[in-house]
């Protein structure tokens, strides 16, 4: 390579990022995947609908003046699965379906007769990835076509392609190993050869570079990772042929894995310089490799400080042979663009707020600028550097992101405020206020969210349903949710929640502090999108946002209706974040507000509120040594939500999994009087792992799976109840579905819960 590496030095590039969205501006392709699974259009369609949007995407970049562009960040559905179709790691079960689009679209969706791929969160974001299943018979095989055609396509349009794959540790590294197989890094030397075959295939193209990602090396997920780093480098950096290998990595400090990959032949590097250090890639050798540097935010919504980018990138080019500017990680993780968010015009507060801004197309703008700056001098993008401190002068001075009231509030916080009664005491207090029975039936919160409360919803957005016709409406629904609860012979009963579009956005768009996007999609999973809310601002709750409901509920009923509440933790992991104070304040922040609501909710009479907080386990740090202080703030937050109400007042809290692992303290200290959680597919092994935690308050157990239609019979939840109070006593366990209906139909729930409700009869007698 040395001599090539001399005379190619024309292909060095110096703005570009690691990788891009690919839903479409307007969700173009969810639609075209949609209609493809509903057979409205056929394969040729959506394929045309796929080039159009890579080359929508490609133009972007080359017009923001990006010098090399990533290729093969496009999916159909998901870049992992993407990967194991690349090297034949397809589950076998899926063998049998003929047509290569329709056996991956079952690998991730299933089929009547097929399972799909697990899927779970690409390491600490909220896009969620197929977990790949690695048996002892998988035999890898390399099928690299749709990359080279993509490769193909981009040249064809004068693009300066830089393939991107997902690199073998973490590919491995994400897989899970099935039917006993060992565990899926101890493949790699197999990896090994596919990896270089393709390196081969790729400079047989003729583009310059090739990206492998290896986001894995920030994290702790393996022992070992530096070496294993260096010895799969070493080998694919030997392959001849190839072109220049870019490791990518992001979402953290790759710290020593840096050094072992300056020990490589590897041509460049590309690091996180948002979440890790300068000083990292400093210290760590890398001679005259090419160091991208990702100083731009990919995966929040803040405008650069160009001054403060430049000045880190000035820092790292003293050490490195050559710099490129990049974002920090794909800007899969944000909007495509500002420019539909025209309410933000609406206003002088709005115009403000979206000057402190940068979506994807944006930060392509901001890239190039700081790689202008860094060959030419700051002055050369005098405008781009003015406007970018304008906007934080204006941002570091605005009255919304420093409200005293909420400030005096925070200072004025001590450990009183988020520390009750010790349980025992509360229990007896809530024992005598609300006289349950034992193995007391209740739900999670959400009823069956039809097509006609969806349709009300929109009509109340657009103006066409009046707000006193829409509150009317939403109470009917609300009325037929009692009664069927009422029919169905449950203890403790919800309001449903038919007014609420999203159990965040719900929250956010009656909070002062918080902006709710018009056209901020971003990709959750597959077809998929989630429209963030942007915390910008101090946050405070100027009025009641649930009690109305929740007491118009209770009014029809003598049972106790539970209040229904999102918690901080989620709010926070569910929303761009601002990024201008440590998180433990914000949090705090958003707790008071949610305390607010709690204290009125029980001055309004409601004797028990559930407080949900299903994304605790999502935000834990990528790091082990992150973890206590996370999980420190994020249970303070919980508890200061939770602790303004009086001891009589029950608690409840909703956490949509079972596998605890590292936070199962955590939900301990939450100190929650009531925890429900997923328990149906583990069999209610959770509950010893609860107990010895030292879990010593109520539970309840899902004692069935509501992400399946089917109908669990009254014989199979008697069982569950059984296999339960082997582990918790009578008077500790409540009994309840694993999670929200809202995904069900009324029929389906109906059936499911009578079932319930006489199973635990059946069991208290
Ligand atoms: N209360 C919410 C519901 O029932 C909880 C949703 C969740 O756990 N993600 O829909
Ligand atoms: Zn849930």
């Amino acid at each position: 390579m040395s001599d090539d590496r001399a005379t190619t030095h024309a292909s060095q590039f110096t703005a570009t990022v690691p990788g891009i969205a690919r839903i479409g501006a307007d969700r173009e392709l969810k639609r075209a995947v949609e209609s493809y699974w509903a057979g409205r259009i056929d394969a040729a369609e959506l394929g045309r609908v796929g080039a159009e949007i890579r080359r929508d995407g490609w133009n972007r970049l080359r017009r923001a003046g990006h010098d090399s562009i990533p290729v093969g960040t496009f999916s159909y559905y998901d870049q992992v699965l993407d990967t194991a179709e690349m090297l034949g790691a397809l589950p076998p079960r899926v063998a049998g379906i003929d047509d290569r689009l329709d056996r991956y679209f079952a690998a991730a969706r299933g089929t009547d007769d097929v399972t799909p791929l697990e899927m779970t969160k690409w390491f600490d974001t909220n896009y969620h990835y197929l977990v790949p299943e690695i048996g002892p018979d998988t035999r890898f095989s390399l099928d690299a076509s749709r990359l080279v055609d993509e490769i193909a396509e981009a040249r064809a349009l004068g693009v300066a392609a830089r393939p991107v794959v997902i690199g073998p540790i973490t590919f491995l590294a994400l897989a899970k190993a099935v039917d006993g197989a060992d565990a899926p890094l101890t493949r790699v030397d197999d990896l090994i050869g596919l990896y270089s075959e393709l390196l081969r295939l790729i400079g047989d193209t003729g583009v310059p570079w090739v990206q492998i990602d290896e986001p894995t090396l920030v994290t702790d997920q393996a022992d070992g990772l530096a070496e294993l780093a260096e010895r799969v480098y070493r080998e694919l950096s030997a392959v001849t042929g190839r072109p220049r290998i870019l490791v990518q990595t992001y979402f953290g400090d790759a710290g020593d894995r840096l050094t072992a990959l300056a020990r490589t032949d590897v041509d460049g590097v590309g690091v996180d310089l948002v979440s890790g250090t300068a000083e990292s890639v400093a210290g760590a050798g890398l001679g005259d490799k090419l160091v991208v540097a990702g100083v731009v935010d990919g995966r929040n919504v803040w405008r650069t400080d160009l001054d403060q980018a430049l000045t880190t990138l000035e820092a790292v080019r003293r050490d490195v042979g050559a710099l490129a500017v990049s974002t920090s990680c794909s800007t899969l993780h944000v909007p495509y663009s500002l420019s539909p968010e025209t309410d933000l015009d609406g206003t002088d507060a709005g115009r403000t707020l979206r000057g402190w801004l940068a979506f994807a197309d944006e930060k392509f703008a901001e890239v190039a600028a700081l790689a202008g700056a860094l060959a030419d001098g700051r002055q050369a993008h005098a405008a781009e550097f003015d406007a970018a401190r304008r906007a934080l002068a204006s941002r570091a001075t605005d009255p919304r992101l420093t409200v005293g009231a909420v400030r005096d509030r925070l200072a004025a916080l001590t450990a009183d405020d988020w520390t009750r009664t010790p349980a025992a005491g509360r229990r007896k207090a809530q024992d005598d206020a609300l006289g349950l029975p034992a193995l007391t039936t209740t739900t999670i919160g959400s009823y069956p969210q039809t097509v006609e409360i969806r349709k009300a919803r929109m009509a109340a957005r657009t103006g066409a349903l009046d707000e006193a016709a829409y509150r009317a409406r939403m109470q009917q629904e609300i009325a037929e949710v009692i009664a069927l609860q009422e029919r169905i012979g449950l203890d403790v009963l919800v309001h449903g929640e038919p007014e609420r579009n999203d159990m965040v956005q719900y929250f956010a768009e009656q909070l002062d502090g918080f902006f709710a996007t018009r056209n901020g999609w971003v990709q959750s999973y597959g077809s998929r999108c989630v429209r963030p809310p942007i915390l910008f601002g101090d946050v405070a709750r100027p009025e009641p946002m649930t009690v109305d409901w929740i007491t118009y509920a209770q009014s029809l009923t003598d049972r106790p209706v539970k209040g229904m509440l999102t918690g901080p933790v989620t709010i926070l992991a569910w929303s761009f974040v601002r990024d201008d104070q440590p998180l433990i304040d914000t949090a705090r922040q958003v707790a008071l507000a949610i305390r607010d609501e709690t204290v009125d909710l029980e001055r309004a009479g409601v004797s028990i509120i559930q407080v949900d907080e299903p994304a605790l386990r999502e935000l834990l740090p990528l790091r082990a040594a992150d973890r206590a202080e996370y999980l420190d703030w994020a249970v303070t937050a919980f508890r200061i939500a939770t602790a303004g109400v009086a001891d009589a007042t029950q608690i409840h809290t909703h956490l949509c999994y079972s596998e605890f692992g590292e936070v199962i303290g955590a939900i301990a200290d939450l100190d929650a009087d009531v925890t429900s959680i997923e328990a149906a597919r583990s069999h209610m092994e959770v509950l010893a792992d609860l107990d010895s935690a030292g879990f010593a308050n109520q539970v309840g157990p899902g004692v069935y799976d509501i992400h399946s239609p089917r109908v669990p019979s009254t014989e199979e939840i008697t069982e569950s109840l059984r296999e339960a109070l082997a582990a918790v006593t009578a008077d500790r366990l409540w009994v309840n579905p694993d999670c929200g209906l809202k995904t069900r139909r009324t029929d389906e729930v109906e059936a499911a819960l009578r079932n319930m409700v006489a199973a635990a009869h059946a069991v208290r007698t």
